[in-house]
């Protein structure tokens, strides 16, 4: 694989990159500030709003869409919809000969009633602060790295489709149309999740599937009538241990009871109660060995007179495999680094993201091109807030490069070689 060598004349454009970091983090702090949690969707189109200011200049062709609400399960068992915000997506150049998707999602997982709304400093390089590394500080390293692609001298050789998605925190029910719809247009994806907390890029990543449970069982009093009621723990109680002893059955697969829910007085055989598991796996092929097991788990219990077990749900992320495409891009993006001073190495993780739903429709990406921090998804959520510019820079670089080389001629055919989209 040949290496990357950044281009000397790319370099004047990274320095104007050099003073931004006081904007970059007032921007960050300020979209931190506003409360964006998955399902609080007037924070979330709160912080579209600032976006839309934040991105005028560019432009580019705006489209504000409304998603389809999150149906899911609640604590008694029925189901719920809720509003989710809107998805802001914005093009440019859609007839360039290179087509990039840039992405980053507005929610966090913290709540609107959460405690934790502030940023505050830690020390003189550190703030703490809800969604600052996930995924605030992102979207600025994004749109600065996207300010020196349109101020460079190649920008007409790459088009452009910005997508900030309102539900990336619960697997973007909403958003995934979108991200397959991008996923028809363009040669490779740059996603702005934070890099992981000691600077690296992520590679392989697991897929995730998110299940809930119902049991109905039958309410009868526990003094009076108890051999007449059906208790529904105990049958969710049994489907639990049977679940987690599938953990170890298969490698590379994980079975996570998360929360349980139900019942109610000691005096009463509970009628009804809910469980919400997740599945991590590394291999497409796992997903229907999982659903076989549950089912035939969920069968036997379910042979026992007057108890009922509902399963909802299902995979939301596909795992994410390298194809030798999606290796290239990140060994340049390591070369690049390496060249920038940002030394970077490709780990497994088994964390996902919209990285995974991109691959899964064939176009490679890097999916942690934002800023370093971590403890994310924790109120110790912190922000390595010196990363900043330098990862704009890389992004930049990565932009640049392809811009510079189309402009000379050089074909992307790689791009396309394992991804099965051909335009
Ligand atoms: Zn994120």
């Amino acid at each position: 694989m040949a290496h990357h060598c950044l281009a000397p004349d790319i370099l004047p454009w990274l320095d104007r990159l050099n003073d931004q970091h006081d904007d970059m983090l007032a921007k960050t702090i300020e979209l931190a500030e506003i409360n964006s949690g998955s399902l609080n969707h007037q924070g979330v189109n709160q912080v579209l709003a600032q976006l839309q200011k934040l991105t005028a200049h560019l432009s580019a062709e705006q489209e504000r869409i409304a998603v389809a609400p999150l149906t899911e399960v609640n604590d008694n068992g029925s189901m719920v919809q809720h509003r989710l915000g809107d998805a802001l997506r914005l093009r440019k150049r859609p007839q360039a000969p290179l087509q990039v998707f840039l992405c980053g999602h507005m929610d966090t997982v913290f709540a609107k009633d959460s405690s934790f709304q502030q940023v505050r400093w830690l020390d003189d390089d550190t703030i703490n602060g809800p969604g600052v590394t996930d995924l605030k500080g992102g979207i600025l390293v994004m749109l600065k790295a996207l300010d020196v692609l349109e101020q460079s001298p190649w920008a007409e050789q790459i088009g452009w489709e910005m997508l900030f998605n309102p539900d990336e925190e619960i697997g973007s029910p909403g958003s995934a149309p979108l991200i397959a719809e991008a996923a028809q247009r363009v040669h490779f994806g740059m996603i702005f999740e934070p890099c992981l907390p000691d600077g690296n890029l992520a590679g392989q990543r697991k897929g995730s599937g998110n299940f809930t449970v119902v049991s109905h069982g039958k309410a009868a009093h526990a003094g009076r009538e108890h051999h007449l009621g059906r208790n529904a723990i105990r049958a969710l109680c049994d489907f639990i241990s049977a679940m987690d002893d599938l953990n170890g059955q298969r490698p590379g697969i994980t079975f996570n009871p998360g929360y349980i829910h139900g019942g109610g007085p000691t005096n009463i055989v509970p009628e009804r109660c809910i469980h919400r598991f997740n599945i991590r796996l590394e291999h497409p092929d796992d997903q229907q060995w999982c659903l076989t097991q549950l089912d035939s788990i969920i069968a036997a219990i379910n042979q026992r007179e007057g108890i009922r077990l509902e399963l909802h749900g299902g995979f939301t992320r596909q795992p994410k495999l390298l194809t030798p495409a999606n290796r290239q891009l990140l060994f340049m993006a390591k070369d690049i680094g390496h060249e920038l001073g940002i030394p970077l190495e490709i780990k497994l993780t088994g964390g996902c993201c919209d990285g995974n739903n991109l691959a899964a429709a064939g176009i490679p990406n890097i999916d942690t091109l934002g800023v370093q921090g971590g403890a994310i998804h924790s109120e110790q959520e912190y922000l390595y807030v010196k990363s900043l510019v330098p990862r704009a820079k890389l992004s930049a670089a990565i932009l640049l490069s392809f811009a510079r080389a189309s402009a000379f001629g050089e074909q992307f055919d790689w791009l396309a070689a394992s991804s099965g989209e051909q335009q």
